[in-house]
């Protein structure tokens, strides 16, 4: 469903991504880990063409990542984001924040956007909260409201960054309760995480990067049990 070839990616001098290849079939969960500054979130940008590349190709659902203009605007719809900081918008209800999207983009009436939004918000767990801003919400709340809100977009593919590291502790499970019952729906979902928990329950391969390339990559057991290269090992040992 995403195909990644051959991508490569620079911040000026600097080689941020190296030749990435990476599929992501239908209904697979592919978990992203590696250290700080290894390319993590460059390379879900780039998915999400948040970020231009400098060569390669990437198709979703056979199609080329348009550059600009309407296809673009579409293919955004086929691809969620969610990021660690939420971003939701602030002056805008639960319940706007969900039904802007689709009212918006898919031109969906106010009547339908709302109640799908009022089921997705049910299905996470914050129904009861679809009237107040973000800020009246905890972390954990506003985060299944951004899981909620890229759903209502009924996207191929939902790209996660990070969607728990700015959590307090007490919220990440509520949160990667969200992420293991979407992925079991059989989402297709590329998650960059160092949740263990999460991996082994959900994920069905990992994907290890190091100095923007892709290291190894194996199903969750045999990652964390055997990894292969020093830098994998290196790394488990100092989240493990
Ligand atoms: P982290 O675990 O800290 O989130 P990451 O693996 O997501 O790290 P990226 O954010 O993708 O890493 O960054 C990869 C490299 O690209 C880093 O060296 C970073 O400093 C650099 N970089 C990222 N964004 C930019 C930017 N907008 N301009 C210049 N350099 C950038
Ligand atoms: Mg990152």
């Amino acid at each position: 469903l995403v195909e990644v070839r051959g991508v490569n990616k620079y911040f000026g001098v600097h080689h941020v991504l190296k030749d990435i290849d990476l599929d992501v079939q239908r209904g697979e969960v592919v978990i992203v880990i590696g250290p700080s500054g290894s390319g993590k979130s460059t390379l879900c940008r780039s998915i999400n063409r948040l970020e231009t590349i400098d060569s390669g190709d990437i198709y979703i659902d056979g199609n080329l990542l348009p550059e600009e203009g309407k296809a673009l605007a579409h293919l955004r719809s086929e691809v969620g984001m969610v990021f660690q900081s939420f971003n939701l918008f602030a002056h805008k209800t639960v319940l706007e924040n969900v039904t802007l999207a689709p009212i918006k983009v898919h031109k969906t009436s106010k009547a339908d956007a709302k109640k799908r939004a009022m089921e997705l918000l049910t299905r996470v767990g914050v129904a009861d909260h679809a009237n107040k801003l973000p800020a009246q919400l905890s972390g954990g709340q506003q985060q299944r409201v951004a899981i909620a809100r890229s759903l209502a977009m009924d996207p191929k593919v939902i790209l996660l960054d990070e969607p728990t590291s700015a959590l307090d502790p007490e919220m990440i499970n509520e949160v990667l309760d969200v992420m293991i019952e979407l992925a079991r729906s059989g989402m297709t979902m590329l998650v960059v995480t160092h949740e263990m928990g999460f991996a082994k329950k959900a994920a069905d391969r990992v994907v290890f990067m190091s100095d923007g390339a892709i290291v190894e990559e194996a199903p969750p057991e045999e990652f964390f049990s055997h990894p292969k290269s020093d830098r994998a090992k290196d790394f488990l040992s100092k989240i493990l």
